[in-house]
C-alpha cells in the first residue's frame, strides 16, 4: 500500500496484512475465530447498492477530487460514501435507488478523462472478489444491411465490440445512412473495436463501422482506454502509426438523448 505521512509529516511505513500473517505465529484466541451460521446471514438485510470502484488510469490520484468530481457529475439526492481499499480501488454505497441505477447505468462517468469502472459488491469478503476492469459505453453499429436488423443479429455484433448488455431497439437516421445502438461492456485490456465483420454464408465478407458515443480517454497507437498515444511507450507515433482515431466517436448530436456531463466534459478541468 506504499506509505502514508504521520503527523510530523514523516513517511510511515504501511504493513500489508498479508505479508505479517506470514511471518506472524497466531495463537489463542486469536485463532478462535467468530462463526456465522449461513441461515443467520441469509436472514439479514443485504448490504444495499455497494459497489467497488476503480479508475482506468496508471496515474495516481487522490479521493478528494475524484469525490467532488463525481458528486458534480451525478448530483444525487442521498449522499454517497466512499472509502478507500487500496491503490486505486475503493467502495462506493448509495444511498437512494435513484442514484445508485444513475451510478450503475448512466455512465461512463469520467474522472480527468478516465473512466470509472464500478462492480456490484456484496460487502461479503474483506476486498471485493471481481475487481472493477469493464467500461460500460453506448456504442453504434453502422449501415446493417435491412436484412439484417434483427435483434439477434445487432446481439451477435454487439458481442464482437464488448460484452453486450442492451440494444436501443431502433434504427437511428444520420447523413450517410442508419445505426443500431447498443449498450456494451468494454474490456479495458483490450483495444476498441474500430469495425465488425459480418458475413453471409458464401457472400462476400462485410465490416460494419462502430462509433462510440461519450468515450474515455484512449490510445490512438494501441487503442486502449486509460492513456493517450503520447503516454504510450516512447510517445513518438507517427500519423501513420496511430491507428485509432476521432473518427471513431460519434457526432454529438447522435448521442443518446439525456447521456449525461456530455457537455461537461468540455467545459470542466477534471469531467
Ligand atoms: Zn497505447
Amino acid at each position: 500500500m506504499g506509505e502514508s505521512s504521520n503527523a510530523t509529516g514523516e513517511k510511515a511505513k504501511v504493513y500489508e496484512v498479508d505479508e505479517l500473517l506470514k511471518n506472524l505465529k497466531l495463537h489463542g484466541e486469536e485463532l478462535n475465530e467468530v462463526i456465522l451460521g449461513q441461515e443467520e446471514v441469509r436472514r439479514w438485510p443485504a448490504v444495499k447498492w455497494l459497489a467497488a470502484g476503480k479508475i482506468l488510469t496508471g496515474k495516481p490520484y487522490s479521493m478528494q477530487p475524484l469525490k467532488n468530481t463525481l458528486m458534480a457529475a451525478w448530483s444525487p439526492a442521498q449522499d454517497v460514501t466512499f472509502h478507500e481499499l487500496g491503490t486505486n480501488l475503493f467502495v462506493l454505497q448509495a444511498h437512494y435507488l435513484g442514484d445508485w441505477k444513475r451510478i450503475m447505468e448512466d455512465g461512463p462517468w469520467l474522472f480527468r478523462g478516465c473512466a470509472l469502472m464500478t462492480e456490484p459488491f456484496d460487502g461479503a469478503t474483506i476486498m471485493p472478489k471481481i475487481i472493477p476492469s469493464g467500461v460500460e459505453v453506448w456504442a453504434q453499429i453502422h449501415r446493417i444491411p435491412p436484412l439484417f436488423r434483427k435483434k439477434e443479429v445487432i446481439e451477435q455484433l454487439a458481442q464482437r465490440v464488448g460484452k453486450f448488455l442492451a440494444a436501443d431497439g431502433v434504427a437511428v437516421q444520420t447523413r450517410t445512412g442508419v445505426f443500431h445502438r447498443v449498450r456494451v461492456k468494454l474490456d479495458s485490456s483490450k483495444p476498441l473495436t474500430r469495425f465488425v465483420p459480418l458475413t453471409l454464408e458464401g457472400s462476400e465478407r462485410m465490416f460494419l463501422q462502430v462509433q462510440y458515443e461519450k468515450l474515455p480517454k484512449y490510445c490512438e497507437h494501441c487503442g486502449l482506454m486509460g492513456h493517450t498515444y503520447l503516454e504510450c511507450g516512447t510517445g513518438e507515433h507517427g500519423e501513420d502509426e496511430r491507428q485509432f482515431g476521432p473518427w471513431m466517436i460519434s457526432e454529438e448530436m447522435y448521442w443518446k438523448p439525456g447521456t449525461p456531463g456530455v457537455r461537461a466534459r468540455f467545459t470542466t478541468r477534471d469531467g
